[in-house]
């Protein structure tokens, strides 16, 4: 049997103010996950800007390496609109005038009681031996070519224009240049690891995989590992998934919390529901970022009992009754410090558990002893109390995103 490898695609958007700062292109996004579900993989995206010959040879190099091109923009009326030319040039194809597409666009000014300005003229210019794509919702057509066996697909930029034309004529095309195969994804995620402790783990695991891939990403929602899988049948699909999902689970154990892509918080909101715990924090340094993710989940009424933003050492002394010569022994960013903290919420809430952090986020206010990054996180339960210290790297949003993370990392190994 042949071995099935999906088809491969480039996505190139047009546009020069998508070389700007202030616009994003996103019709990628959307087509990438449209062309992954009709089982077309894609390699390449390129984001160019409304230069005819540059767009010109980056078609004619994309044709070399792809079986499928889907470009976006620059379908407009006006000058600077080039995707047009630059195609007939690539595919050294003339334009021909569609007077079917013409009659179209004039009907569409007339409904709105206006005469065609003559640049319009220009959208009905078509590729000679394309397939003509009509727009329902804007002036421009696109375009299908089957050019010496890979498939063309020209889109207008604009999203609600592009996205209508791509269901309704472009996937019953490219449907049977699929070849059946379907591509699916599977995120798992993993508390208390770093993205390298995680792939020293897994690698000599889905090395051995070519179909699923995998990637490991670093978010502040924990470590991500993406596997993409290939096959003909969803069961084919979702057993190779399994099996590679299996052994990587294997080797991290309850480290990953999910393999269904939920967040650490829903998690630790299940958890706490089924094992009959309530938290409550107590948070210096993330300012709330904690409390704010435990009650982003919905129902977090149920085992939440809130959290006290403590940010000066006196609001450590008034609201958690943190002794004033612990802060001035210890400091407020220290394990001491950290462990008062997570008692004393838990009892003043009246909590099962409690979690607290305090550090030092920067830029200012580090020492060499209590450099920027150094963060305590302490939990207090029934039974005992306990702390770590932590040094994070980046700046200050990413510091406490961090410590935010790894303080709720630590409340879902305190559930389990
Ligand atoms: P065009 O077809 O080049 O005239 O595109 C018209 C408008 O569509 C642009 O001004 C953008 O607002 C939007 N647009 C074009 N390309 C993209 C893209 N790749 N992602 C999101 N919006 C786009
Ligand atoms: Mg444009």
């Amino acid at each position: 049997m042949r071995p099935i490898r999906p088809r491969r695609a480039e996505i190139i958007a047009v546009g020069s103010e998508l070389l700007t700062p202030f616009r994003v292109d996103t019709n990628s996004l959307w087509l990438t996950e449209r062309l992954n579900a009709l089982g077309i993989e894609v390699v390449v995206k390129m984001i160019v800007g409304d230069d005819e010959s540059l767009l010109e040879r980056l078609v004619r190099e994309a044709l070399t390496r792809s079986e499928v091109i889907v470009m976006t923009g620059g379908l407009g009326p006006t000058e600077d609109d080039v995707t047009r030319k630059a195609l007939s040039r690539a595919l050294s194809r003339p334009l021909v005038l569609d007077e079917q597409v013409l009659e179209r666009i004039r009907a569409r000014f007339a409904r709105r009681g206006l005469a065609m300005p003559k640049i319009n003229e220009r959208q009905a210019l078509v590729l000679e031996g394309a397939v003509v794509l009509e727009n329902r919702h804007g002036t421009a057509p696109g375009m299908f070519v089957d050019h010496e066996g890979r498939a063309l697909v020209v889109l207008p930029g604009p999203p609600t224009e592009m996205q209508a034309m791509f269901e309704s004529e472009v996937v019953p095309l490219l449907e049977p240049l699929a070849g059946g195969v379907k591509i699916r994804r599977r995120t798992l995620r993993v508390a208390g690891l770093s993205e390298s402790a995680v792939d020293q783990a897994i690698a000599p695991i889905y090395t051995q995989y070519a179909n699923p891939q995998t990637t490991i990403l670093a978010t502040t929602g924990g470590i991500e590992i993406h596997l993409t899988a290939s096959g003909v049948t969803e069961e084919e699909i979702e057993a190779r998934l399994d099996e590679l999902s299996d052994r990587i689970e294997q080797a991290l154990g309850a480290r990953v919390f999910t393999t269904r892509g939920e967040s650490l918080e829903e998690v630790i909101g299940r958890l706490a529901l089924t094992k009959g715990y309530t938290i409550a924090v107590a948070e210096s340094v993330t300012g709330g970022l904690i409390a704010k993710r435990l009650t982003d989940v919905p129902g977090s009424s149920q085992y939440f009992r809130g959290g006290i933003t403590a940010y000066s050492d006196e609001a450590k002394c008034a609201l958690l009754g943190v002794p004033a010569d612990m802060l001035a022994t210890h400091g407020a960013v220290s394990a001491e410090v950290a462990e008062a903290m997570a008692r004393r919420v838990k009892e003043s809430l009246g909590a099962t558990v409690g979690v607290a952090v305090t550090g030092v986020a920067g830029p200012g206010g580090g020492t060499s002893e209590k450099p920027v990054g150094l963060v305590f996180i302490g939990l207090a339960d029934d039974v005992h109390v306990e702390s770590h210290r932590h040094w994070f790297p980046g700046d200050r949003a990413r510091i406490r995103e961090l410590a935010a993370q790894a303080a709720l990392a630590l409340l879902y190994e305190r559930l389990l």
